[in-house]
């Protein structure tokens, strides 16, 4: 489609290698890369230019070359939130409350994110709390920091339901969460995409929920890479979320 001469594969790299393969990459013939787990943190200190973002979330997922530079940038809260809007598109999160279950790195990145929005209150609920108490110190007052006890009495007044643990993904922990005592107006968001629809978002669907599935936030969060790399800002299509889908669960149909 855009006539490009380039591959996008995957690449194990073990930690004790991962400063030398970026500072080779280059060379190596790499415009650029995405970093997963575990080396979003890491990578930090082997790339010369990380943007605020970066700093401010403490992990990068995107590295790319400016005037012979390595910088990085963190493209997963701008994904999730435009994978919102494509499903929720008159949202509104002025003044609303959100909760968001987990503080690990997609959580950092998608409260940096709906801060932008200017909500009355991000409430950040994981296992650890002292990983949700560091995302308000960091972030500061908006947002508040809370165990999974306090949901009960959060999810009353709650306009959005983030899921950003990997609990509900296919292999780790199932994931409960009380979502009848949602307002019915609210909206649910999974961040975990395997699979397709998990049962945290088929829980919101029977109760009538508007609601979010993760993939499309792994595809927006791509755009940003995509056009750092080649220049080109590649739209999100029915044709790819249907391509990447049939890829986890052969079985799909849109
Ligand atoms: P991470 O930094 O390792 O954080 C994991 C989070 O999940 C932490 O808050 C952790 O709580 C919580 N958690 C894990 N197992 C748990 C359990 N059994 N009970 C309670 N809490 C549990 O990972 P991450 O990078 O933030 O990613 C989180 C998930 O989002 C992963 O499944 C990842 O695949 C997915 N993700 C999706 C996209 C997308 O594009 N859709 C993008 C990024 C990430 P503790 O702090 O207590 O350990």
């Amino acid at each position: 489609m855009h006539k490009l001469n380039a591959t996008y594969e995957k690449q194990a790299v073990a930690p004790e290698n991962l400063h030398h393969f970026i500072a080779t990459m280059k060379e190596q013939g790499y415009v650029g890369c995405n970093v997963t787990i575990p080396h979003k943190e890491m990578a930090i200190s082997s790339i010369d230019l990380p943007d605020d973002r970066v700093k401010k979330i403490g992990a990068l997922n995107t590295i790319f070359f400016h005037n012979g530079k390595s910088c990085g940038t963190s493209t997963d809260g701008e994904g999730f939130f435009q994978n919102l809007l494509s499903q929720v598109a008159d949202i509104d999160l002025h003044d609303k409350s959100v909760v968001v279950l987990g503080a690990g790195g997609a959580a950092r990145a998608i409260v940096d994110k709906l801060l932008e929005e200017s909500p009355k209150a991000i409430h950040v609920i994981n296992r650890s709390v002292n990983r949700a108490q560091q995302i308000q110190t960091d972030f500061g007052e908006t947002v508040k920091a809370g165990d999974f006890q306090s949901l009960k009495s959060l999810l009353p007044t709650a306009d959005l339901f983030v899921n950003a643990t990997s609990m509900g993904m296919t292999g780790q922990e199932p994931l409960e969460v009380a979502l009848e005592l949602l307002p019915k107006t609210a909206v649910v968001a999974d961040i975990v995409y395997v699979p397709l629809k998990t049962s945290l978002i088929q829980n919101a669907e029977t109760l009538g929920l508007r609601t979010v599935p993760g993939l499309g936030m792994l595809l927006h969060q791509a755009v940003r890479g995509f056009e750092l790399w080649f220049g080109i800002r590649p739209k999100v299509t029915i044709e790819l979320y249907d391509l990447v889908a049939q890829d986890i669960d052969p079985g799909y149909r849109s």
